[in-house]
C-alpha cells in the first residue's frame, strides 16, 4: 500500500463521524421537499446552502419561477491556482408529498436510517459535505475547484435544471452523481438507458353506436391497434424497451369514441437505438380509415454509456480496494442528471451517494454505517482526479 494514498486518513477522520452523518441527515429529512411544492423545496435549499457556506464555499442560489431554486456551491481553497473543475451532482427534491413524514418519520434503527429521501437523494448530500469536512480535516487540498450543482427538479425530469446542468459539465473535468447507490454491496453506476415519453393522440368521429355506427371512427380501437404495433418494438436483449403506460379515450359506451389518448415510455441503451425508435414513432400512421394521429415526445434522457465511466470506475475501484472494499458495479434502467452530462463525452460516474434500499417507497431507508466511506471515497477521487 502506498504511503502517499489519500483514502487511509480520510477514512479514518470519517468512521468516528457516522453518528454526525446520521443527525445531519436526519435534519435535512424533516424538512420536506417535494418536486412541485417550489416553497418547500427553496425552505430545504436555504438550508442546505447554509451548510455550504458554513464551510466556506461561494453560494450562488439560482432563482426559479415555478421550481425550486438550484443551489450552486463552489468551493476552490486554491482559488486561482485551481487547475479546472469537478462538478459533483445532485438533487434538493424527493417524491414524497408534503404529509409523508408524519406517516414515515425519520427513525434510526438496527443501523438503517429510514424516512422520505434518506436513500434518493438525502445521503448524497450529507455525504458530500463530510467529504469536504474530511479534505480540509486532513489537508488535503484538490486540484480543481469543485462545483456542486444541487438541483430541484430531478424527480420530474429536470426541465430548469438541464441547461445549467450542461453549462457546468462542459466546463468540467468530471462529473460525480451522488444518486443512491445501486444494492446493499453499493454498487456504483456505470451505465443508464436513455429514457423518454412519447404521446400519440388519436382522433376519429363520434357517432351513436346503435343508429349510424357506419358513420364513426373508433379513437381507442385505433390507438389499441397502435399499441399492438409498437409493442413488438420492444427488444429486451438489444436493451430497447416499449412500454404503453397510461391510456384514455371515450365518454359513454353508447358513443363511438371520437379521442383516445396513450402515453408510452421508452427506454434504450445505444444512442443510435434511440433515435431510431423515435424516427418509427414519428412515422407512425393510421391504420383505421379516416383517423388522424398526433405523436408529441421523444427522448428527454439520453443514454450514459459505459466508456465515459470507465476510467473514474477504476479509480474509484482501486480507492476502495485500499479501504478494504470490492466496489462492483451496475447498469440500471433508470435514468439520472448523469445522463445528461455523460452524453456531452464528459468522464461521470454515478450511484456515488448512500447505500440503501426502497427508493420512491414508504420503507426507503439507508445503511448508516456506510456513510463515513462513502464520503471517504467521494473526497478520495476528488482528491486524485
Ligand atoms: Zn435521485
Amino acid at each position: 500500500m502506498k504511503a502517499s494514498s489519500p483514502i487511509l486518513p480520510l477514512m479514518k477522520w470519517l468512521r468516528p463521524r457516522e453518528a454526525a452523518m446520521a443527525r445531519l441527515l436526519g435534519q435535512f429529512v424533516r424538512v420536506e421537499s417535494p418536486s412541485y411544492n417550489k416553497a418547500a423545496v427553496d425552505r430545504f435549499g436555504r438550508i442546505v446552502a447554509t451548510e455550504w457556506r458554513r464551510r466556506g464555499a461561494t453560494v450562488t442560489l439560482l432563482r426559479q419561477r415555478e421550481r425550486g431554486d438550484h443551489v450552486r456551491a463552489e468551493w476552490n481553497p486554491r482559488g486561482r491556482a485551481a487547475r479546472g473543475q469537478i462538478l459533483v451532482l445532485g438533487h434538493l427534491d424527493t417524491v414524497y408529498d408534503l404529509g409523508t413524514l408524519t406517516r414515515t418519520p425519520f427513525r434510526l434503527s438496527e443501523g438503517r436510517a429510514f424516512g422520505p429521501g434518506t436513500f434518493d437523494m438525502k445521503g448524497g448530500l450529507v455525504i458530500a459535505l463530510f467529504a469536504i469536512d474530511a479534505l480540509a480535516g486532513t489537508d488535503q487540498v484538490p486540484q480543481q475547484r469543485i462545483v456542486f450543482l444541487w438541483t430541484s427538479d430531478e424527480e420530474i425530469g429536470s426541465g430548469t435544471s438541464r441547461a445549467v446542468i450542461e453549462r457546468e459539465a462542459q466546463r468540467s473535468d468530471a462529473t460525480l452523481v451522488l444518486e443512491p447507490a445501486s444494492g446493499l454491496d453499493g454498487r456504483v453506476k456505470t451505465g443508464r438507458k436513455g429514457v423518454g415519453e412519447i404521446e400519440i393522440v388519436a382522433t376519429g368521429r363520434a357517432a351513436h353506436a346503435g343508429l349510424n355506427p357506419e358513420d364513426g371512427i373508433n379513437a381507442i380501437e385505433e390507438i389499441a391497434a397502435q399499441i399492438a404495433r409498437i409493442s413488438r418494438w420492444n427488444q429486451p436483449t438489444r436493451g430497447i424497451t416499449v412500454n404503453a403506460g397510461v391510456i384514455e379515450g371515450g365518454t359513454r359506451t353508447n358513443v363511438i369514441p371520437e379521442k383516445a389518448r396513450l402515453v408510452v415510455d421508452v427506454r434504450a441503451v445505444r444512442a443510435g437505438d434511440m433515435r431510431a425508435l423515435e424516427r418509427k414513432f414519428r412515422a407512425l400512421h393510421p391504420i383505421l380509415r379516416g383517423a388522424k394521429l398526433q405523436i408529441r415526445g421523444g427522448f428527454n434522457r439520453p443514454p450514459m454509456e459505459r466508456k465515459t465511466s470507465a476510467a473514474l470506475y477504476a479509480k474509484a475501484r482501486a480507492l476502495a480496494k485500499e479501504m478494504g472494499v470490492t466496489l462492483g458495479e451496475a447498469y440500471v434502467g433508470g435514468g439520472s442528471d448523469g445522463n445528461f452530462t455523460a452524453a456531452l463525452g464528459v468522464p461521470t460516474l454515478d450511484g456515488l451517494g448512500a447505500v440503501g434500499e426502497g427508493a420512491h417507497s414508504p420503507d426507503e431507508n439507508i445503511v448508516a454505517r456506510a456513510l463515513p466511506d462513502r464520503a471517504a471515497l467521494v473526497a478520495g477521487l476528488l482528491a486524485t482526479i
